[in-house]
């Protein structure tokens, strides 16, 4: 295990790269950002949003796929405050939404007065898959992570619209398949955030092909003949989480402080839509050492908003918690006993990382920021 050098980022994060200067790609492609053209991109974005707008005559121009969230928010902000589009807002629900991510959701709406169509994910197939997916791979999110790569592509099309807008490509920020700089998003249905393993949902007999098919994302060759222009915004706009969430605050954008204070998490801000959904970003501490705080971490220290030694200590304290409302919630939810909840989370450590005592309490072999360093002595004795 291999700790980048200027963020917190381990090279157990699947995808991830470093450079020989023992940097990883996510630093070297945000220094990069500061010798872009962002000028030059933002004509190459005014001259896209030209070919669409008025396409529709009076009705939109384009679809936004959006969560609600501080991203979101920036997204509506540039393509119909700053390029006059007439966007509507594509939306994959949650099935726990927090009070602060419904008040977000209206607010995005109303803030910059657009329509929303949101899909409302199928509540027993949902519940069924929470468990399937802890259980089978580890990602209880599986089904709705389908969704957000499915939903807003098919019904841009459904709805005849030739432009989809979306986010920050996270391959190219993190690596991964399709880790090349580019507007078009034609291949992140495939970036194997969301894994191709629909034969196993449907073995016991549960889940129909047909529940699944509205989860399933477009194949390429669905995309090429529905005539879409998927693109990222992150392209053509520089890309900065904290920046995001300033320009966001100022349309309303609320964070979730005065409802729920999560365990595991540096702030407030990030994925509140839902809090079962910290559970997936949890389990990524088991399998690969790291979860939200690195995560966060790492942005933080990248745009120069804290030090990587001021960041230590907060991975180290807040990486390893998960948040006991998360698991009282998904335990009620997908009717697991706590030990059963438990036992499966046994399965997702990766013992490279982590042994596990005679009692069955795992211990880190690895220091935050500095790699494996094999203590072994059990901590009682
Ligand atoms: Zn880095």
């Amino acid at each position: 295990m291999k700790y980048c050098k200027k963020c917190l980022m381990p090279d157990t994060r699947p995808g991830i790269t470093f450079m020989e200067d023992g940097v990883c790609a996510p630093c070297h492609n945000y220094e990069k950002q500061k010798t872009v053209d962002w000028n030059s991109r933002l004509e190459e974005l005014k001259s896209l949003c030209d070919q669409y707008r008025g396409c529709n005559g009076k009705s939109y121009d384009c679809a936004i796929a959006v969560s609600g969230g501080k991203d979101s928010h920036f997204q509506v902000y540039v393509i119909k405050e700053i390029m006059k589009m007439n966007p509507v807002l594509l939306s994959t629900g949650c099935t726990d939404w927090t009070r602060t991510g419904q008040q977000n959701i209206q607010n995005i709406a109303e803030a910059f007065s657009c329509d929303v169509i949101s899909i409302q994910p199928n509540p027993r197939v949902a519940k069924i898959m929470a468990k399937k997916a802890f259980v089978e791979i580890g990602s209880p999110t599986w089904y709705l992570d389908a969704l957000i790569y499915a939903f807003p592509y098919r019904m841009a099309a459904q709805l005849g619209l030739k432009l989809l807008v979306y986010g920050e490509n996270v391959n190219y920020t993190y690596g991964g398949k399709y880790n090349v700089e580019t507007p078009s998003a034609k291949f992140q249905p495939l970036n194997d955030v969301v894994k191709p393993v629909w034969d196993k949902w449907l073995e016991d007999g549960q889940i129909t092909e047909q529940e699944l098919a509205s989860a399933k994302q477009m194949t390429l060759e669905e995309y090429d003949a529905s005539g879409l222009n998927a693109v990222y915004l992150s392209y053509f706009v520089p890309w900065d989480t904290h920046h995001n969430y300033e320009v966001a605050r100022r349309f309303g954008f609320r964070h979730m402080e005065h409802e729920y204070r999560r365990e595991g998490t540096l702030e407030n801000y990030n994925q509140i839509d839902s809090i079962g959904y910290l559970l997936n970003q949890y389990l990524k501490y088991p399998k690969f050492g790291h979860a939200s705080a690195t995560e966060m971490a790492s942005r933080w220290i990248r745009a120069g908003l804290a030090t990587r030694e001021e960041m230590i200590p907060q991975v180290k304290l807040y990486d390893k918690r998960l948040d006991q409302g998360i698991v009282d919630a998904f335990m009620q939810y997908t009717g697991m006993s706590a030990r059963e909840f438990w036992t499966t989370m046994d399965k997702w450590y990766n013992p490279q990382l982590f042994y596990q005592d005679r009692d069955g309490v795992w211990h880190e072999k690895f220091e935050v920021g500095v790699g494996i360093t094999d203590q072994k002595q059990n901590p009682l004795f």
